[in-house]
């Protein structure tokens, strides 16, 4: 039975291990059955389902997975984790703990053996400090993926979902939009983790698009020109792409595909849409091929 949502709970673990948290790994552990019954719900999970979860901490979401998933894959990369998770999934036999970084793992040959390359359900309460690399190497790493249903940080979630013309607004905005279709299905304050984290949380659902929303002749050009925009998020698009030693074009084609794009010479990249932004890398790819 899926048991540890209860801070009391929490606590025995935690004290028969004599368990000391590491700041470094970003470890708040969820204690509230209500934020848990939430993520669950939005992951939808059903027993057909093979689910990957980054970062289980004591076990606490694993239960729950465990419960409804056909089989579930747990990465931790903290060794002291381990046996205590030994300890309190005993009671399931579809479950795998992986004691691993998740940003050094061959995800995609995981994905291959356990659930025969089809498209997985990803759930985790994230370590914040490396959400946006395990966000982005999900889908930069084309695993299999059919939808990820994460706790980040607040406004992470917010940058992950907002459209031009907010302060938020940015690569990572036009980068997730791109791979998926982003939702913020819960917020969840500090008082649901132990230890307390100094920030809001929120639960985001991710649903990638079999096809991206837009068609770009070169995708790797289109996020080079999105990165080096907001690098420099204060200038005009134009210098900002003109500084930038990853893009490295003449300026003329870049003001021309500007121009061409209906912009003013003055315009920021931030007032972009992520169409506009493929639109823009297929004028600078069909210049250059001229
Ligand atoms: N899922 C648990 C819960 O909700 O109570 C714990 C969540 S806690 C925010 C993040 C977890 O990710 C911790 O257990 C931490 O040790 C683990 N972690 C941190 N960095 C990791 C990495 N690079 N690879 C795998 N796990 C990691």
């Amino acid at each position: 039975m899926a048991t540890l949502g209860k801070p009391q709970n929490t606590i025995a673990i935690l004290q028969k291990y004599n368990f000391n948290f590491q700041k470094k790994f970003g470890q708040n552990f969820l204690i509230d059955t209500h934020v848990l019954d939430k993520i669950i719900c939005a992951a939808d999970i059903n027993g057909d389902d093979f689910v990957l979860e980054i970062g289980p901490g004591i076990g606490t979401m694993t239960q729950y997975l465990c419960e409804i998933a056909r089989e579930v894959a747990a990465v931790e990369i903290d060794a002291n984790l381990i046996p205590i998770l030994a300890d309190t999934l005993q009671d399931y036999d579809n479950v795998t703990v992986i004691n691993e970084d998740i940003l050094k793992m061959d995800i995609r040959a995981l994905v291959q053996e356990k659930n025969g390359g089809k498209p997985i359900k990803v759930a985790a309460n994230l370590p914040y400090y490396i959400t946006t690399p395990i966000v982005m190497g999900l889908f930069e790493s084309h695993v299999p993926i059919e939808s990820i249903t994460v706790m980040v940080q607040k406004e992470v979630a917010d940058r992950m979902q907002v459209g031009p013309g907010t302060k938020d607004y940015g690569a990572l905005s036009l980068a997730v939009q791109y791979y998926a279709r982003p939702e913020i299905v819960a917020h969840v304050p500090p008082n649901c983790f132990m230890p307390r984290p100094k920030v809001g949380s929120a639960v985001i659902r991710l649903t990638r698009y079999e096809q991206p929303p837009v068609q770009v002749e070169d995708e790797s050009l289109m996020f080079r020109l999105i990165r080096a925009a907001f690098n420099q998020r204060r200038k005009t698009l134009a210098n900002a792409l003109g500084n930038s030693p990853e893009i490295a074009l003449p300026k003329n084609v870049i003001e021309q595909s500007i121009a061409e794009l209906g912009q003013p010479a003055t315009v920021r990249g931030e007032k972009l849409t992520l169409a506009q932004f493929a639109e823009l890398a297929d004028l600078i790819y069909y210049r250059l091929r001229q």
